[in-house]
C-alpha cells in the first residue's frame, strides 16, 4: 500500500502551513542524504509519528519499540542510557531530570506503603529530607544507620525491608561503606541494594560488580562536569528499569530534556581525563591542608589518616575529588575561610571544572538538625571542597591566603 502521508498535499500549502511544517514539508520523512553526525544529535522532539493507527496500537501494546513521547523515551536520552549502562556494566539505564528524581523514582519502584528502607546515616541533604520527611508521609519507614560497619545494616533490616540505600563515599563526611559486605547481608533478607555513586562516577567505582542491584548518579555533578545541567541516572536490571520507566517515570513525570541528555553525553567524553585531574589536584590540596597549622582535620580517602583508606583502595580505583576539613576555631574560623576565598567559588554542588567551597551544616546538610549533625559526624565547622581543574598551585595559594586570615 502506498504511504499516503508521504504524498504531497492536494494543493499549494499556505503561509501558516509552511510555518508549521517547514519549507521541506513534502519530504520531512526523509533527510535526503546520509547524515553520519559524529556528535549524537539532539532530538528536540516531544512526540514521534506513527506509520498508521495499527502501528500506534502495536507500540502501545508493547509489541513495537518505536518512540512515542519524550517523557517515556527519546533517541538522545537512549544514547545516554546505553552509554551509562555500559560504563556501569548494568543491563539498562534510565535518565531523569535530577538526582532527586532518580532517588524518588528508585524508591517508589521498590517500595509501597508499609515497606521499610535501611540507609546510611550521612547522605546528601535532599535524600535525608526525602527519607525523614516525605517518605514517612507515604507510610514508607526509613532507618538510618552508621554506614562504616556492615553489621549495623544487618541489625536494622526487618522482614519489611525492601531496599538498602548507600552513599559511598558519603556526602560530606566521606565515610565509606563496604558494598560487597552489605549486599550479601541485604540479599540474604531479599532486599535490593542501591548505591549512590555520584562521588566516584563509573570511572572509579562500579557498585554492580560488587553486588549492588541499582546505581544512582546525580549526573549534575561529575558526569555533566561543567556546572551547566541538573540531571540524574539509574542503572540496573532490564526488568527493574523497564518498570521504573513505564510505571514511576510515566506517572511522576521526572524526565530529562533531550538537550540536557546531550550535555551529559558531551560531559562523558572527557570524564576520565577530568577525574584524573580532579584526583591529582585533590591529593595535593589534601596534603597542603594536612600540614597547615590552622587546619584541625582533613578528611580525604586518599590520605593514610582516613580510617577507611584500605577499603577505599580495595573498592575504588581512585580517591575522587572531594575533601572535607575543619579549621582551628570551628564554625567562625571556617566562615572566615569561605568568605575570603577569591578563586574558589562559594557555592553548593560539586564535580564542576571550578573549585567549589561550601558549608554543609548551614547549606547542603541544613536538612539535618543540630543533634543529627553531631550524631552522624558532620562537624558544625566542616568545610567541603570540590576540587576543580584549575592549576593546583592557584587553588592552594587561594586557600593559603584565606587561612592566613583566621
Ligand atoms: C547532588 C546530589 C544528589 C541530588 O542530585 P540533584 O541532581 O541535585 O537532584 C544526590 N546524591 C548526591 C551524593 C549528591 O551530591
Amino acid at each position: 500500500m502506498a504511504d499516503r502521508r508521504r504524498e504531497p498535499p492536494p494543493h499549494e500549502p499556505g503561509f501558516a502551513t509552511i510555518c508549521v511544517h517547514g519549507k521541506k514539508h513534502l519530504d520531512k520523512h526523509e533527510v535526503g542524504r546520509p547524515i553520519r553526525a559524529v556528535s549524537t544529535p539532539i532530538f528536540q522532539s516531544s512526540t514521534f509519528a506513527f506509520e498508521s493507527v495499527e502501528h500506534g496500537a502495536a507500540v502501545f501494546r508493547g509489541e513495537d519499540p518505536s518512540y512515542v513521547y519524550t517523557r517515556l523515551g527519546n533517541p538522545t536520552q537512549a544514547a545516554l542510557e546505553t552509554e551509562l549502562a555500559f560504563l556501569e556494566q548494568g543491563e539498562a539505564a534510565l535518565a531523569l531530570a535530577s538526582g532527586m528524581a532518580a532517588a524518588t523514582t528508585a524508591v517508589l519502584n521498590c517500595c509501597r506503603t508499609g515497606d521499610h528502607i535501611v540507609a546510611g546515616d550521612t547522605l546528601y541533604g535532599g535524600t535525608h529530607q526525602l527519607f525523614t520527611q516525605t517518605l514517612p508521609r507515604l507510610g514508607i519507614a526509613v532507618t538510618e544507620v552508621p554506614a562504616q560497619d556492615p553489621r549495623n545494616f544487618a541489625d536494622a533490616i526487618t522482614e519489611r525491608t525492601k531496599l538498602v540505600y548507600l552513599e559511598t563515599p558519603a556526602n560530606p563526611t566521606l565515610v565509606l561503606t563496604d558494598i560487597a559486605a552489605v549486599a550479601e547481608i541485604a540479599h540474604r533478607h531479599g532486599a535490593l541494594v542501591l548505591v549512590d555513586n555520584t562521588f566516584c562516577t563509573p570511572y572509579l567505582q562500579n557498585p554492580l560488580l560488587l553486588g549492588a542491584d541499582v546505581v544512582l548518579h546525580s549526573a549534575t555533578k561529575y558526569i555533566g562536569g561543567h556546572g551547566d545541567t541538573v540531571a540524574g541516572i539509574l542503572v540496573g536490571r532490564q526488568d527493574w528499569i523497564l518498570q521504573a520507566r513505564m510505571e514511576i517515570l510515566r506517572d511522576l513525570g521526572g524526565c530529562i530534556s533531550p538537550f540536557n541528555a546531550w550535555l551529559l553525553l558531551r560531559g562523558l567524553k572527557t570524564l576520565p581525563v577530568r577525574m584524573d585531574r580532579h584526583m591529582e589536584n585533590a591529593m595535593e590540596v589534601a596534603q597542603f591542608l594536612a600540614y597547615h597549622p590552622k587546619v584541625a582535620e582533613v578528611i580525604y580517602p586518599g590520605l593514610k589518616t582516613h580510617p577507611q583508606h584500605d577499603l577505599a583502595k580495595r573498592q575504588q580505583r581512585g580517591f575522587g575529588g572531594m575533601i572535607s576539613f575543619m579549621v582551628e576555631g570551628g564554625r567562625e574560623a571556617g566562615r572566615t575561610v569561605m568568605d575570603n576565598v577569591r578563586l574558589c567559588t562559594l557555592a553548593v554542588s560539586l564535580g564542576d571544572v571550578d573549585t567549589l567551597i561550601e558549608h554543609p551544616a548551614s547549606m547542603t546538610h541544613s536538612t539535618y538538625g543540630e543533634d543529627e549533625l553531631k550524631k552522624v559526624g558532620i562537624d558544625p565547622g566542616m568545610v567541603r571542597l570540590s576540587v576543580g581543574l584549575e592549576n593546583v598551585e592557584d587553588i592552594i595559594a587561594d586557600l593559603r591566603q584565606a587561612l592566613a586570615l583566621i
